[in-house]
């Protein structure tokens, strides 16, 4: 069966995380429960930073991409590993704040932002704001002026690349609504109209590819696409900027079928790529940052469950019913993500039949991982889905007015709740 990093079978055969057995996680806070192991999102962490350290002498900066999973705690963690986090809404960047990150460190995302966001980001002085559009160019123009301050920004280009991920995730391609179009001139002129406005510092360009890319050659045509526009606006407008944020994408296996790669081979491959066409195009080695989200947590979650039920349709499919579903993992519902999944309390035994892992909301839809190899399984059983750190927590919703689950982190094989459970006074909490 795959394990992901730190997720092993303990000598009872039961799942553990970060060397903690999963079931006595269920009896301790209860299911559906999200697992987080602290010590491989900080080796993770480290891993991008020294992936920066050791391919690419100009320097730069992580910016853990906090959408994939964004809680307090995760940008204290962040904070305390030294790196940056890039937020996409107001809510990330209040939390962020509030977590007591450094503003300096973190980079504002987000398409078609409202002011009332810029306003937040401007006024705490978050150290760059990604500009999506022209319209936002102007919004952001009148928050500061209006604030008496400068913004350090970047510009996002569409850079026009095919990652051959699933769609839902791509975001590079031409037809995209993220970002200022290269090809239409778009993408200059904003360049130009952020170099006139007196209350915008335009220090670099964002882009950012797709998601789950497991190919060099996608990290390889974004460096040649962005150099090159920076060399052109050199070229037309003298100026030489001199950071560039090539964002997140990094691919990570979900299930054996997946290729493993380390980490370090997406720096590598950019590094590679940037020395290469930084020397074709005569352009100086931008600063460089990169936003691994995914890449970061993925491995580091197990959400569990408890099976409530089988259902066993003859010639047809075998349902395992559990008590949770695309209220806290709509990513199958969304895009038919793998996960691998096993019985937690017989993760050491070989999977015996093919199952459709079914969640409990009113949607025949609401399923978490069909035809899936599964060891057998009853009522109360304990249900382990592995690969859930990222984009879980962060997609959750209140559908059928489930409430959220808990997060429990693992940490040196002591645990912590990072995020407490809902109850069903909280769903009440807002209802007048
Ligand atoms: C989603 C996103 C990321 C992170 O992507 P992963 O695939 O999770 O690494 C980074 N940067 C931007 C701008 C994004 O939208």
């Amino acid at each position: 069966m795959f394990l992901p990093m730190g997720v092993s079978v303990n000598t009872q055969g039961h799942l553990a995380v970060g060397g903690v057995d999963t079931l006595q996680l269920a009896r301790q806070y209860g299911t559906p429960l999200y697992v987080m192991n602290e010590d491989v999102i900080r080796s993770m962490l480290r891993e991008f930073k020294r992936s920066i350290d050791e391919n690419y002498e100009n320097g730069g900066m992580v910016a853990f991409a906090s959408k994939a999973c964004g809680f307090s705690q995760m940008f204290r963690i962040a904070a305390e590993e030294g790196c940056g986090v890039d937020v996409s809404s107001g809510g990330e960047l209040y939390t962020a704040l509030k977590a007591g990150f450094p503003a300096e460190r973190i980079v504002m995302h987000g398409s078609c932002k409202t002011e009332e966001e810029l306003e937040l980001a401007v006024e705490n002085g978050v150290g760059r704001i990604v500009v999506n559009d022209a319209y936002e160019l102007r919004r952001l123009t009148r928050v500061a002026q209006r604030l008496g301050k400068t913004a350090d920004i970047y510009l996002r280009v569409t850079p026009g690349i095919d990652a051959h991920t699933h769609s839902a995730v791509m975001t590079g391609q031409i037809d995209s609504k993220f970002g200022f179009t290269l090809e239409n001139g778009d993408a200059m002129q904003a360049v130009k109209d952020a170099l006139a406005e007196p209350v915008l510092s335009l220090k670099g360009l964002h882009c950012h590819v797709a998601s789950q890319v497991f190919d060099e050659q996608p990290f390889r045509d974004a460096a040649r696409v962005m150099l090159t526009f920076l060399r052109d606006i050199r070229t037309e407008t003298g100026v030489t900027l001199g950071e560039l944020d090539v964002g997140g994408g990094f691919g990570v296996p979900y299930t054996a079928a997946d290729e493993a790669k380390p980490c370090t081979e997406y720096m590598k491959w950019t590094a590679d790529a940037m020395h290469d066409y930084a020397a074709t195009l005569d352009f100086p080695l931008p600063r460089i940052l990169i936003e691994p989200g995914r890449a970061v947590v993925a491995h580091a979650g197990v959400t569990l469950y408890t099976v409530g039920g089988i259902k066993d349709i003859p010639n047809v499919r075998k349902y395992v019913c559990i008590n949770g579903g695309m209220c806290d993992n709509p990513r199958y519902a969304l895009y038919e993500a793998d996960y691998t999944v096993c019985v937690a309390d017989r993760a050491g035994e070989e999977p015996c039949e093919r199952v459709t892992v079914a969640g409990r909301c009113c949607e025949s839809g609401d399923l978490i991982q069909e035809n899936t190899p599964l060891q057998p399984c009853d009522e109360g059983d304990t249900l382990a889905v592995l690969c859930t750190g990222a984009y879980n927590y962060s997609m959750s919703s209140h559908y059928n007015r489930y409430p959220k689950p808990p997060v429990v982190m693992v940490r040196d094989g002591e645990t912590y709740v990072a995020v407490k459970g809902e109850t069903y006074a909280d769903l009440l909490s807002h209802d007048c």
